[in-house]
């Protein structure tokens, strides 16, 4: 059996699986995060998309952001809150989280136990958009996510 045909099964072993790299969340520290990393499940030009698996670890949290593409995302384990636009709700796992353009979201694992998603997203992207200070103020402005972004 050559080295192609064994990639094709990569077992699952505690949230990390077989030849696949556990890496930081993003490769430039210029964007907010926190106890966070990135596996790339899928990643074939012929598919279009790739899956990741995000985790943070307990207080741990995604990037607050927002970009032309969309996410399709499955909690896979433990619980937490996710924004996305103007909501914020608990998540825990098997739940399914859809993003939609140019819409702000953030994971957070504010439970005291890491937080795990599948996370579906176009193979060619654009480059996420961070808050300006406005944008920030005009989100806090929702009790809601200033409690959020406080947790
Ligand atoms: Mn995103």
């Amino acid at each position: 059996m050559d080295i192609e045909q064994l990639q094709n099964f990569r077992p699952f072993h505690d949230y990390r699986w077989d030849d696949v790299v556990c890496m930081p969340y993003k490769e430039d520290g210029a964007a907010p995060f926190k106890a966070i990393s990135r596996q790339v499940l899928f990643s074939e030009a012929q598919l279009g998309c790739e899956l990741r698996y995000f985790e943070m670890a307990a207080g741990g949290f995604s990037t607050l952001e927002r970009h032309e593409h969309m996410h399709a995302v499955m909690i896979l384990r433990g619980r937490g809150l996710c924004l996305v636009g103007d909501q914020v709700r608990p998540v825990q796992a098997f739940d399914l989280v859809t993003i939609p353009s140019w819409t702000w979201h953030q994971f957070r694992a504010t439970e005291g136990e890491a937080l795990g998603f599948l996370c579906m997203v176009n193979a060619e992207r654009d480059k996420p958009q961070l808050p300006t200070e406005q944008e920030l103020a005009k989100l806090k402005a929702h009790p809601d996510i200033a409690a959020f972004l406080a947790a």
